[in-house]
């Protein structure tokens, strides 16, 4: 697909009055549109709901518009549970991935009473321990081995190694816990999986549902724990490349839904609620890092210096992720330049392009770096006493407004105020 901003200049150069780069700005129609067809696509299915993964935007003020929208959220921390009580989510709005749990943030989601969704077979003595076992409940499910689907028609193969992941119990596990859960009280459960990240393939969701269902059928016969719940998890991509086809939620719906009459309507399962807990492909595309080119420089390779750097977005850093950047103004301009888009780090993997065929820079062009609504932001990092840039949100009226403001050396410090040589900088 091609990739086409949704700032125009002047909409940036509008919000450059309030809030200079670099920032990242979310498109608050691209989301809600989003969402309803989500919502739409599984419709056919009574209990659905999206439960957002807080970790790839955690911000109120969105998540407050995705509760509009009819999300819940899914959580996997203290402040993320915090974050979501203060938006007002509570009870079956809240998803709680556990992994790896520490015993505060536990009590923290059964006091909210989310939905716990436990990750490990040793869990249940846990759980039971330091907050009690609820009556609904949820096991994380690893099937190891690795986990392929076909080759998509653009070549991208979907692959991942359940197996290496540290994530999930065995289905021998699944069934232990199921029994164990059902002694302390527990009616009614659930089963999770996440097998692969970032697909682009409408079939991934289907394909995951086949063997999550067929998972279900058995462990009810084994146990006769009513499974009233399935979550797919995250995992639904985005096409962060330019030649990479979207991927169609109206089919991915659709798969699940054939698999579900295929497998759990003749089980007489079919009472099952179909939960997700997509980020990236909810807010992903509907986010962007907006930055100011402040240098250039000529040696070996042409370099353009952004006033923003992977603290502001790690993903390329981190896993050489791809993404697109187009020149706000320049959108039409022919990309005859070649260069490496750089941030200020003291890293040499502060590199939000390489070897980037874009239009000529000059000093002051504003960049737009695409879809970073999702695991951009949320990664922001202090190294190098960098500061986290602000948010934004791009009205569906067209407005503007400050979300998150952007960090300040006094945030920066604040920890440190113990020392009375950093009281000042805190204090002034
Ligand atoms: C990260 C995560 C998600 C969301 O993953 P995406 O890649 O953004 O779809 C969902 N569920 C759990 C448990 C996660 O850890």
């Amino acid at each position: 697909m091609e990739k086409k901003p949704f700032l125009t200049l002047e909409q940036a150069q509008q919000i450059l009055q309030d809030v200079p780069t670099p920032f990242h700005v979310y498109d608050e129609k691209g989301i809600r549109e989003n969402l309803r067809s989500i919502n739409k696509a599984f419709s056919w299915n009574k209990g659905f709901k999206e439960y957002f993964a807080v970790k790839a935007l955690p911000n109120p003020c969105i998540l407050q518009i995705l509760k509009e929208e009819g999300c819940g959220v899914d959580c996997s921390s203290l402040t993320e549970l915090m974050l979501s009580e203060a938006c007002g989510f509570e009870g079956e709005e809240i998803m709680f991935s556990s992994n790896q749990t520490p015993v505060e943030d536990m009590r923290k989601a059964a006091e909210l009473k989310a939905y716990i969704n436990l990750a490990d077979a040793t869990m249940v003595e846990f759980l039971d321990r330091v907050a009690g076992i609820p009556e609904k409940i949820f096991c994380r499910y690893n099937p190891g081995g690795t986990f392929q689907l076909g080759e998509s028609e653009e070549g991208f193969q979907v692959m991942d190694k359940p197996g290496d992941a540290k994530y999930g119990m065995t289905e021998e596990q699944m069934i232990d816990s199921y029994k164990k859960l059902m002694a302390k009280g527990a009616k009614d459960f659930g089963i999770h999986a996440f097998l692969a990240s970032n697909t682009i393939s409408d079939a991934y969701y289907p394909e995951l549902a086949g063997i999550l269902f067929e998972l279900a059928v058995r462990v009810q016969k084994a146990t006769g724990a009513h499974i009233g719940y399935i979550n797919l998890s995250g995992g639904v991509g985005i096409p962060y490349r330019p030649g990479q086809t979207e991927n169609d939620i109206f089919a991915i719906g659709e798969g699940v839904r054939r698999k579900f009459e295929e497998i759990l309507v003749p089980a007489g399962m079919g009472d099952v609620a179909i939960f997700t807990e997509m980020g990236r492909y909810v807010t992903g595309p509907y986010g962007a890092l907006v930055a100011t080119a402040i240098h250039e420089k000529h040696i070996y390779k042409e370099y353009i210096g952004l006033d923003a750097c992977a603290a502001n977005l790690m993903r390329p850093a981190m896993y050489g992720a791809y993404h697109h950047i187009t020149v706000l103004g320049k959108e039409d301009a022919p990309c005859d330049h070649v260069y490496d888009v750089v941030g200020g780090l003291c890293e040499n993997n502060d590199k939000f392009a390489i070897d980037r065929s874009l239009p000529k820079i000059d000093i002051g062009d504003i960049v737009y770096i695409h879809d970073t609504g999702a695991h951009g932001s949320a990664m922001g990092y202090n190294y190098n006493g960098k500061l986290r840039s602000a948010e934004v949100l791009l009205c569906e009226d067209g407005s503007h407004r400050l979300i998150r403001r952007a960090e300040n050396p006094r945030d920066y410090f604040a920890t440190l105020d113990f020392l009375p040589c950093m009281k000042d900088l805190v204090e002034g």
